[in-house]
C-alpha cells in the first residue's frame, strides 16, 4: 500500500529525512519510534503532503502511484489521513457538523453526491457507538474547551468517520495523558482492518502497551536504524535511546 524508497527531505538547506525505505501492506500496524528531533514528525508530513518540507530525492507512492505531485487534499482524498497535532477550536460548530462537513467535502472531491441525511446519521450513530462517544460529546463546539484525551477522542472519531486507507497518527512529544493514550488505542484497535494501513508515531514506548504492533521501526537522525516485531518497542523500553545513538 505505501511504499517509501530512499527519501531525502528537509527544509530550506537542512537535511532532516536522509534515506527512508518504509515498506507498509494493507492489514498492518506500524510504529515508528525514535528520539526527539529524529524526524518523525517531518516523516508524517512528507507523506501527508506538508509543502514546507522539501523533497530531494527518493519517492513516495501509495497503491503504486507517486504521490510526488499531490497537494494534501489530494493525498487526503486518496485516503492518507495524518492526525491533527494542533486542533483547531470552532465556536459554534459541532463535532455533528464538522464531520458531517469533512465527510460531503470528501465525496464532492471524488464526484459523489452529499451522503444522505438518514445515511449519515446511521454512520454517525454507528462510528460513536464502536468508539464509546457519548451523544453530549457530539453536540460540543469542535475542540473548545476540550481536554487532551477528548481532543484525541474527535480526532480518532474523525479517522474512523473517513474511514481512511492510510492512517497516521503522530502523537507528538506533548505527553498524552493515560486517558487520551486508551483512546487512541482503542480506536487504532477497534479501526485496523485488512484493508487499511495505520502507522502510529510515538516518543513513548507506553502507547504500545494498547496497540499491538505488526512491526516497529527506530527511527534516528533521519534514517531508519533498526526494524523489528513487537519486542523492539519492549527492548526500547527497558534500554532507551542511548544504545541507538552509540550504534549509529
Ligand atoms: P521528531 O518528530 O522525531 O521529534 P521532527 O520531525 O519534529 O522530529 O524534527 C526533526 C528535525 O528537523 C529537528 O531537528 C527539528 O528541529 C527540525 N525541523 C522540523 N521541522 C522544522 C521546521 N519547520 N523548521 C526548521 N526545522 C525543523
Ligand atoms: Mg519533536
Ligand atoms: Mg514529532
Amino acid at each position: 500500500m505505501l511504499s517509501i524508497k530512499n527519501l531525502h527531505a528537509g527544509i530550506e538547506d537542512k537535511d532532516i529525512l536522509k534515506g527512508i525505505n518504509l515498506e507498509v501492506k494493507a492489514g498492518e500496524v506500524h510504529a515508528i519510534m525514535g528520539p526527539n528531533g529524529s524526524g518523525k514528525s517531518t516523516l508524517s508530513a512528507v507523506i501527508a503532503g506538508n509543502e514546507h518540507y522539501e523533497v530531494t530525492e527518493g519517492s513516495v507512492e501509495l497503491d503504486g502511484e507517486d504521490l510526488a505531485d499531490l497537494a494534501p487534499e489530494e493525498r487526503a482524498h486518496k485516503g492518507v489521513f495524518l492526525s491533527f497535532q494542533y486542533p483547531v477550536e470552532i465556536p459554534g460548530v459541532s463535532v455533528t457538523n464538522f464531520m458531517k462537513t469533512a465527510i460531503n467535502e470528501s465525496r464532492k472531491a471524488k464526484g459523489q453526491e452529499e451522503m444522505p441525511a438518514n445515511e449519515m446519521l446511521k454512520l454517525i450513530r454507528e462510528k460513536s457507538e464502536l468508539l464509546e462517544i457519548d451523544r453530549k460529546f457530539l453536540s460540543r463546539s469542535l475542540n473548545e474547551g476540550f481536554s487532551g484525551g477528548e481532543k484525541k477522542r474527535n480526532e480518532i472519531f474523525q479517522m474512523a468517520m473517513l474511514e481512511p486507507k492510510l492512517a497516521i497518527l503522530d502523537e507528538t512529544d506533548s505527553g498524552l495523558d493515560i486517558d487520551a493514550l486508551r483512546i487512541v488505542a482503542n480506536g487504532v484497535n477497534k479501526l485496523k482492518s485488512e484493508n487499511n494501513a495505520i502507522i502510529v508515531i510515538t516518543h513513548y514506548q507506553r502507547l504500545l502497551d494498547y496497540i499491538v504492533p505488526d512491526f516497529v521501526h527506530v527511527l534516528y537522525n533521519g534514517k531508519i536504524v533498526k526494524s523489528g516485531g513487537k519486542e523492539l518497542a519492549y527492548e526500547l523500553e527497558e534500554k532507551g535511546y542511548d544504545w541507538i545513538k552509540a550504534e549509529n
